[in-house]
């Protein structure tokens, strides 16, 4: 007798389940925000404004980014604002045209803020002042992010080690079987 055994048959072990991807019959993925097609190995939706994430697991920057409020998003683009180089370009060119203004070197406003700049000390204060709470919301945020991402890495490994235990249990269970055929 010739017939070739299928070992998971013989083993009483459910065929593996087809997952998309390599054997799945589709030839592009479709994104579920905006519905385009991708290339089956696509990361990222190729649509230039929806660029979501396609893969099997939640993104962490797109979970995070819609549950934020707008307070949430101000502190973003003002935490973004600060760290560039045009926030002291910007406070350079303000603090030497306030003191030409007032000590009288250009224009007709002379003199609105003497020195030693009581009002600038007051407008500064203040900017400080929101400027750090900005930055405090900000720093949450990334804090709340780098969370998310441990969280979600560990869920990969969790997921990854029962799959490869399951692979294991698999190879050992066809080994077994395939010596027992084998066996004369
Ligand atoms: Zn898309």
């Amino acid at each position: 007798m010739n017939t070739t055994l299928n070992p998971a048959q013989e083993i009483g072990v459910e065929s593996l389940p087809v997952t998309a991807g390599a054997n799945a019959p589709e030839s592009a993925l479709l994104c579920p925000a905006c519905g385009g097609e991708n290339p089956l190995d696509a990361v990222f939706c190729g649509n230039p404004s929806c660029h979501k994430a396609l893969g099997e697991f939640r993104y962490v920057l797109e979970e995070i980014g819609a549950q934020k409020n707008w307070l949430e998003r101000l502190a973003d683009r003002v935490a973004l604002f600060v760290s560039k180089p045009h926030f002291i370009i910007f406070h350079v060119a303000w603090f030497t045209l306030w003191i030409m203004l007032n000590q009288g070197w250009i224009g007709p406003l002379a003199g609105f803020d003497d020195y030693p700049y009581d009002l600038l000390s007051f407008i500064l204060a203040i900017e400080a002042i929101l400027v750090t709470g900005f930055l405090l919301i900000s720093q949450n945020y990334q804090y709340e992010y780098s969370e998310k991402r441990a969280e979600l890495d560990y869920e990969i490994n969790i997921r990854s080690y029962r799959k490869l235990l399951e692979l294991e249990k698999r190879l050992d269970a066809l080994s077994a079987s395939e010596s027992r055929v084998n066996r004369p």
